[in-house]
């Protein structure tokens, strides 16, 4: 089997990390002793803090008090750095003046509220991400073509036939990193009368995003993607519907008045955030989008686009390692690369990537079944992503492990195990950041 390994850069190719993160200079072990430079390539899943918002964190930490009715100095501090952050978000994003923030848990949750609200059928493509597939309760599914055009086309039959209130779609795919064409698909289906919500879990960390220019009437988004790992989302975009929706969480902070026999509650954003907000996961949120605008988007988009294509063309160049795709049309993609291999299990290799070589992918369907299904041949992908804090070295490692593992296997023995695969005598050790006892 030939191996053809990326080019090794040169010093006018090489492409260092847009932005510091947290996990800059992160050694992780390897089987059979020593540490290596961590590799990586999971951003999609989880990104980590960049370090300006790290930084953030523990500025606020010795200010974390009671928010909202707190009457302490520190309460005043935080309730206005929640309300600041709400302020952020909105600007971020192109909110108007119709439009709320509703701050969530995630994209997840944002969508499960979303879903609580509105008030007829919803309409989906196959290709969305689980959280955009199951909340739905009244969901009509259009399996997309292999162009965007054809897509548009069935989308517009689809619409046509029944009335929808909405059309929920992703702006980037978390499979193939696909961007789609937002402000086409919310032109369509404010033409048949429907509203739009764009998934931009993957759109918010690679690109700059504007309601107003999309003409979106909802955007869901997640910090943890968004190098604010601290456990804060957002569902931003018309208050009507969110107004009337029975309450999301019920409970203290979402309420004007409450008798025994009667409640007042709140129009949104309250109505759907009572309880104790979470204040850093929320503030850490607007830090990072604020440091993504100081960034630029042009800068983000050309870092990416030359890792990205790197990447692509690095994997795509090892014998029996396809890249998927689900469009031939997409007008552009985000750093996402997900390959099936001919051979062989990509969780075992996965697995040896990171025990062997440090590096860190993911292996799976990417809670996307139905669009990895009628995609793949083989029954799992691997799937390396990347973003500000990646660097031409993070490519070429993995691509060269990849090579590597695909033509001669794993150096050391592997074991399926009901958590996956792995090393049968794993001797790296975790580091003592916590233990339990
Ligand atoms: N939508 C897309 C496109 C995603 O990629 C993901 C997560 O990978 C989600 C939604 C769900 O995001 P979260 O796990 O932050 O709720």
């Amino acid at each position: 089997m030939s191996i053809a390994v990326a080019a090794p850069s040169t010093a006018r190719e090489t492409m260092r990390p847009l932005a510091l993160l947290a996990d800059a200079g992160l050694e992780v072990p390897v089987l059979g002793g020593g540490r290596v430079a961590h590799t990586n390539l999971d951003l999609a899943a989880s990104a980590p803090a960049l370090a300006t918002v790290a930084r953030t964190v523990g500025d606020l930490l010795p200010w974390y008090s009671s928010v909202h009715r707190g009457t302490g100095f520190p309460s005043e501090v935080v309730t206005e750095l929640v309300e600041d952050a709400r302020a952020v978000v909105s600007r971020h994003v192109g909110a108007r003046d119709r439009d709320v923030v509703v701050f969530t848990r995630n994209t997840t949750d944002a969508l499960n509220l979303l879903a609580t609200a509105v008030p007829g059928d919803v309409v989906v493509l196959d290709i969305e991400h689980h959280a955009n597939l199951l909340p739905w309760r009244s969901r009509r599914l259009v399996v997309a073509a292999d162009t965007i055009e054809e897509t548009l086309e069935r989308l517009a039959v689809e619409l046509a036939s029944k009335p929808a209130a909405l059309v929920a779609v992703t702006g980037a795919s978390n499979v193939t990193g696909e961007l789609l064409p937002v402000a086409r698909f919310a032109a369509l289906a404010h033409a048949y009368g429907a509203r739009i919500a764009v998934d931009a879990a993957q759109l918010l960390p690679h690109r700059a995003v504007d309601l107003g220019e999309l003409d979106a009437d909802y955007l869901v988004c997640s910090g943890h993607k968004t190098y604010a790992p601290y456990g804060a989302g957002a569902l931003i975009g018309r208050a009507d519907w969110l107004d009337v929706a029975p309450a999301y969480l019920s409970g203290g902070g979402a309420v004007s008045n409450v008798e025994l026999e009667r409640v007042a509650w709140h129009p949104s954003p309250e109505r759907h955030e009572a309880g104790t907000p979470n204040v850093l996961g929320i503030v850490s949120f607007a830090a990072a989008l604020q440091e993504l605008e100081r960034l630029g988007p042009d800068a983000r988009v050309a870092h990416e686009a030359a890792l990205t294509e790197r990447l692509e063309r690095g994997a795509a160049s090892i014998d029996g390692v396809r890249v998927i795709h689900g469009f031939t049309d997409a007008p552009g993609r985000v750093g996402i690369v997900t390959v099936q291999l001919e051979r062989g299990s990509v969780g075992l290799v996965a697995a040896a990537l990171s025990a062997e070589h440090g590096v860190s992918v993911r292996a799976g369907r990417f809670c996307a079944h139905p669009f990895f299904d009628r995609v793949a041949t083989r029954a799992n992908g691997l799937r390396a992503s990347l973003g500000l804090g990646s660097s031409s070295d993070d490519v070429d490692r993995f691509v060269a492990a990849l090579s590597s593992i695909v033509a001669d296997g794993p150096t050391s023995t592997y074991q399926r195990t009901g958590d996956g695969w792995k090393p049968v005598a794993d001797d790296r050790p975790k580091p003592q950041i916590f233990r339990a006892g």
